[in-house]
């Protein structure tokens, strides 16, 4: 199994990528990074704005 610095990884036998949250038990899964991205930034606006302000 893959696993990149920001703790996404691609499963081999499915064509999915999940996230975790680094800050609670959120995590999501979606068919294409970039839009797993956008999922967890509008998670951290949301639940967690002063760690997305800083980034
Ligand atoms: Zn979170």
């Amino acid at each position: 199994m893959n696993t990149n610095r920001n703790g996404a990884y691609v499963a081999s036998t499915t064509d999915v990528v999940e996230r975790s949250c680094d800050h609670c038990e959120w995590h999501a899964v979606d068919d294409t990074y970039p839009a797993l991205i956008e999922r967890y930034q509008d998670h951290l606006r949301e639940e967690h704005p002063r760690i997305w302000l800083r980034r």
